[in-house]
């Protein structure tokens, strides 16, 4: 008898390895063949195949994730690469050529035919492709990715969402081969300028490789009529050095001059075998305020002068705090801001409001008083971070402005104070906590009011029951209807 031992990779195999190398946010989970084997749902070739969803742990096999859309819409993608070969020299990439280890490659017809399997079998409803560069270089590798998704939308007529790399160094004529097919196209930039750039992948160029790729996509996006070309980038936070404020400025031209959809950002961890393998690697809170920045920035219009309020001298966000209730402190004479009376942008700079929460403020208060905590919450507001920032008829917090005086001492000079752990004081005094963690007396209600100093500038002032009225107050907290505007 002869045994035949195969070394050739299957579909599925490859699948598996390319996925979890071109995401670190796709869940390893049990071999899909064997996983076939236990699916309930029969198929229109006559197998059974499980619901991916249908279990509690959401991703059902490697190389499928959900992904959130514009809109608040999710839908799931299949994400994978080309090849995870690459002969880039990349400091902190596992695909690089530092590393040794097994690499795979799929062949055009096999990853068109893995993802309309896929897609057939209701998994996926989408493809992100990604890939190293292969020995032929940038743009061969590009066209490789094209023809794929050429395959995809011709023979197996799929219409829906195919996010496409573009490789660094990619000629015009394959990026616009890929602007006609692709539904979102991204460069990585990696770096926020090229000195940085140079340091972390000395083979690439930030201005031919990278920046002018992006503007094609530009110009082509804009010269299209119809359906639109969404461009993204991604960049690697805190490997080279780069302060949040070199991040701020490099977000702010590629969503101002390119209308960019999205910038991710990713932080750095080392690999073994990297050049950069000793280097310590980013916490993730860091990447967590980039995008809450990025965030105030795209969603809540903020311009870059108030964003820099939340930024230190070195030009790095606060780890410990939310930029928003940040820039909200360094702005006292912006708040508190009245619920019944702010117009949107000064809700929207409010912390605890949300674009939905301050929209849904907007239309209550047409009909009632704002006056109760209850209601707010039902809104969508955090009262946590609100509640030291607003006023409205029985709740006032100590003014900002005052509270700041006192935080920064009038004796001491601000250059002998630690900026961050004022802030913290600031915000657990204005959430209603002691620095030590106590609940504080709820203010602006009469009778347990913390700042009776400042009675005449109440709301509540002259109201039955409050200083400044002779009668008494009535027995509940009541919701006052107030005419239609
Ligand atoms: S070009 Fe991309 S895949 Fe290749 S080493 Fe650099 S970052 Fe990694």
């Amino acid at each position: 008898m002869v045994i035949v031992i195969s070394s050739q990779p299957d579909r599925y195999e490859k699948l598996r390895a390319l996925s979890t190398m071109a995401a670190d946010d796709v869940l390893g989970r049990p071999d899909p063949v064997s996983q076939f084997r236990r699916d309930q749902t029969p198929s229109q070739d006559g197998r059974t195949y499980r619901d991916p969803y249908s279990r509690p742990d959401k991703n059902p096999m490697p190389g499928i994730y959900k992904a959130s859309m514009p809109g608040g819409k999710t839908i799931s993608l299949m994400r994978t690469m080309f090849t995870d070969y690459c002969m880039m020299d990349c400091h902190f990439c596992p695909n690089s050529h530092w590393v040794p280890r097994r690499r795979f490659a799929y062949k055009v017809d096999e990853l068109a035919k893995t993802f309309a399997e896929l897609v057939e079998r209701n998994m996926v409803s989408g493809l992100f492709l990604s890939s190293g560069i292969m020995g032929g270089g940038a743009s061969r590798t590009t066209e490789k990715m094209v023809q794929t998704v050429e395959v995809i939308r011709k023979r197996y007529k799929f219409n829906g969402y195919i996010h496409l790399k573009v490789m660094p160094g990619t000629s015009r004529d394959i990026v616009e081969a890929a602007h006609r097919l692709g539904t979102r196209l991204s460069v990585n930039i990696e770096t926020p300028s090229n000195p940085g750039l140079q340091r972390l992948s000395p083979m690439k160029d930030m201005g031919s490789g990278i920046l002018e790729p992006m503007s094609w996509i530009d110009r082509l996006t804009r010269a299209r009529t119809g359906e639109t070309v969404g461009q993204a980038t991604q960049m690697i936070v805190g490997a080279a050095e780069e302060s949040d404020s070199d991040i701020l400025d490099r977000m702010s031209q590629l969503y101002g001059d390119w209308k960019l959809k999205r910038v991710y950002y990713v932080p750095f961890r080392p690999v073994r075998y990297t050049p950069m393998e000793e280097h310590a690697p980013t916490p993730s809170e860091r990447e967590h305020r980039l995008y809450q920045v990025d965030w105030l920035k795209r969603v809540y219009r903020f311009a870059d002068d108030e964003l820099r309020l939340a930024f230190d001298a070195r030009g790095f966000l606060d780890l410990d705090q939310d930029p928003k209730a940040v820039i909200a402190l360094e702005n006292p004479a912006q708040f508190p801001v009245d619920l019944n009376s702010a117009d949107l942008p000064a809700l929207l700079r409010t912390p605890g409001i949300g674009p939905v929460s301050a929209d849904r403020i907007m239309r209550h208060r047409r009909r009632f008083t704002i006056d109760n905590w209850r209601d707010l919450q039902a809104m969508g507001v955090v009262r946590k971070k609100a509640a030291g920032f607003v006023v409205m008829p029985g709740h006032r917090p100590e003014p900002a402005r005052q509270l700041r005086l006192q935080m920064l001492g009038h004796d001491e000079p601000r250059a002998s104070l630690d900026l961050r752990d004022v802030r913290r004081e600031a915000m657990a005094t204005l959430s209603g906590r002691s620095a030590a963690g106590s609940q504080a007396a709820p203010t602006g209600q009469h009778g347990d009011c913390a700042d009776r100093s400042s009675c005449t500038g109440c709301p509540m002032f002259g109201a039955p029951g409050h200083p400044g009225s002779a009668t008494a107050a009535p027995a509940a907290v009541r919701r006052q209807p107030v005419m239609a505007q």
